[in-house]
């Protein structure tokens, strides 16, 4: 039986299809599409001989070899100029795909569709595309044995299209659909980066630029798979219990630091916000601190990073954490403090 992922890629060849598939181990999706469709034609290459006999043998054990013609060589120089309208490649890094198309790209004047399945890093099989006036026309995300596929399909253009970094990052079509699927793979990925980033921060020559990448590639994550959760949103509904107007009238609550629109995915809890309390929520990944003793009590004159509350409030606003106070107006309710 053909995996879900190669029969969904089989669904985006148009008729009268004749294709190469690159990449073909087994020769699984030209079998299943010529099986499918009387009509059909294709070229199957591999480049490693195990895969490429393999191919051989599903050929003939389904009497194909008159339509499905099976070569040994890299990438694209299995196939003939014109020969071929359609190419699928699938099933392998997406840098690999892109060296493919760019060390083959004299072969794909007549190309007009090609389908690609990138195992990992698909912005760069979109940038290229992008960059060569291919323009991608449909998108799929799918989950097969706990793996996450993304499958691209573009067309050949007149024009040079456009697309945003955000985009190129998301994919277009995923970005739109925004399905439980790509939230999945993107808070996985989120989580990957997470680790990789506590893990430069412990380096002893960190590295800056890299720490600054992988920390916005992380908030544009965070953005795009932002679950509706808010400061704002919890403030509110904390507010319904704690109101801010039983507290004294010299104390000062309320939010102290950070942002109502910054997205929550975890919150602490404390007494006091100390260096320690902050280091431990940038090692948790935390959003939103909710202090009972405010971090800004009297009046802020100046915030100097040499002292020690002047460095807190750098952590907290380099790190995108919001602070809340609640003090003699969590004292006052039932439940709160007395
Ligand atoms: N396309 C099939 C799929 O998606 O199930 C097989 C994927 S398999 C993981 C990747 C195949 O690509 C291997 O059989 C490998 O030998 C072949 N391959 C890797 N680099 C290649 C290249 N430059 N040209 C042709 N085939 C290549």
């Amino acid at each position: 039986m053909l995996s879900k992922r190669l029969e969904k890629i089989a669904k985006y060849l148009v008729k009268p299809i004749k294709f190469a598939d690159i990449g073909s181990d087994h020769a699984y999706l030209p079998c299943y599409v010529c099986l499918q469709d009387a009509t059909a034609i294709a070229i199957a290459g591999e480049i490693n001989q195990g895969p490429y006999l393999r191919a051989i043998e599903t050929v003939t054990t389904n009497q194909l070899e008159n339509r499905i013609h099976v070569r040994k060589g890299n990438g694209l120089e299995v196939v003939n100029e014109g020969e071929v309208s359609q190419i699928t490649i699938a099933g392998m890094g997406g840098k690999l795909i892109k060296n493919i198309l760019e060390e083959g790209k004299s072969k794909l004047t007549g190309v007009k569709r090609l389908i690609l399945q990138p195992n990992l890093d698909a912005d760069i099989v979109r940038k290229w595309l992008y960059q060569h006036r291919y323009a991608l026309i449909a998108e799929e995300i799918i989950e097969e044995d706990g793996y996450i596929y993304e499958i691209l399909v573009a067309e050949q253009v007149h024009f040079t299209p456009r697309i945003t970094e955000k985009e190129l990052m998301f994919g277009p079509f995923l970005l739109n659909e925004n399905n439980s699927i790509f939230q999945e793979k993107w808070w996985r990925e989120r989580d990957k980066k997470e680790i990789l980033l506590n893990e430069m921060r412990k380096a002893t020559h960190t590295p800056n630029e890299k720490i600054q990448q992988f920390t916005k590639e992380i908030r544009l994550i965070e953005e795009v798979v932002d679950d509706g959760t808010t400061v704002k949103a919890i403030i509110q509904l904390f507010e319904k219990w704690v109101p801010k107007d039983y507290a004294e009238s010299w104390d000062n609550v309320g939010l102290q630091v950070g942002d109502l629109e910054q997205s929550v995915q975890n919150l602490l809890i404390t007494l006091d916000v100390t260096d320690e309390i902050v280091e431990e929520a940038i090692e948790h990944q935390v959003q939103l601190i909710i202090a009972h003793h405010p971090l800004l009590f009297k009046g802020l004159k100046q915030i100097d990073v040499n002292d020690s509350k002047g460095r807190i409030i750098q952590k907290l606003l380099k790190n995108n954490i919001s602070v809340y106070a609640a003090h003699t107006n969590l004292d006052m309710v039932n439940g709160g403090g007395k």
